[in-house]
């Protein structure tokens, strides 16, 4: 009989974000697939969870899945976890899911943290109709292009972004969907320094571009960005 694949999402920040049912999948599994074994160590250590981990990332997947396939054919239970989230959500773990369906291997999903909508309910933003692009491509004229096409579609746009090209991102913002564009970024989700930064798109790139200058630190960690091409505005008071 074949086994099960559990997904299961792990805290963004707060440790106090996972789930009881999470929490007792890890503590049941025959074995952990994730993504960095350490920082998986980490979060297992601090609940006390003790089990065997096959490390299972972006550059390893499809050898990786092979033998997470096999175990699992032979009936044993596994949970995938990535560094922080909700894995496959821009993280290794959409081709395990796949080759378990694909192989008649049920796979239960938990609910639990992802970054995405965090950020998107804080944000105030229109929730209604959103585009999650999860990272967007590097290079200016593909970045461009793909910001363009979500101009006419009057929904918030939400991708995942490093700090290291955050000003240079919320700057192609202000150029793609204009000044005036609603735009909020969320930064360090559910972490003592936690920040909504909210107002219109230039706005928003005066906060960031002056923080760069005076104080770098203040633009390091982990970004969300949402913009919404619509005529949407924060009231007076945003930040
Ligand atoms: N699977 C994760 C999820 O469910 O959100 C996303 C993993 S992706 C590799 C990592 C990106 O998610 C970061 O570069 C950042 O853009 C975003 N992210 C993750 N944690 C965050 C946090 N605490 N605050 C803001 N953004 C975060």
């Amino acid at each position: 009989m074949n086994g099960i694949l559990y997904v299961i999402p792990t805290p963004i920040g707060n440790l106090e974000d996972i789930t009881l049912r999470a929490l007792s999948v890890l503590a049941s599994c025959d074995f952990i697939a994730c993504e960095d074994t350490r920082q998986s160590l980490k979060l297992l250590s601090h609940f006390k969870i003790s089990k065997p981990l096959i490390s299972f990332y972006s550059y390893n997947e499809q050898r990786r899945v092979k033998a997470i396939i096999e175990k699992l054919s032979n009936g044993e239970k596994a949970a995938l976890i990535s560094d922080a989230g909700t894995p496959a959500i821009s993280d290794p773990g959409y081709v395990l899911v796949k080759a378990a369906i694909e192989n008649s291997i049920k796979v239960e999903v938990l609910p639990g943290a992802n970054a995405l909508t965090t950020a998107l309910v804080g944000s105030g933003l229109p929730t209604d109709g959103f585009i999650f692009c999860g990272f967007l491509k590097r290079k200016s004229g593909k970045m461009k292009k793909e910001l363009e096409a979500f101009l006419n579609l009057e929904k918030t746009v939400i991708f995942y972004e490093s700090p290291h090209r955050i000003l240079r991102t919320v700057e192609m913002c202000v150029n793609v969907f204009g000044k005036n564009a609603q735009m909020c970024l969320a930064r360090e989700l559910t972490k003592k320094f936690e920040e909504f930064i909210r107002g219109n798109a230039n706005e928003v790139f005066d906060i960031i571009s002056t923080r760069a200058r005076e104080n770098a630190k203040a633009t390091v960690g982990e970004f969300v960005v949402l913009i919404s091409p619509t005529k949407t505005k924060y009231p007076e008071r945003h930040t």
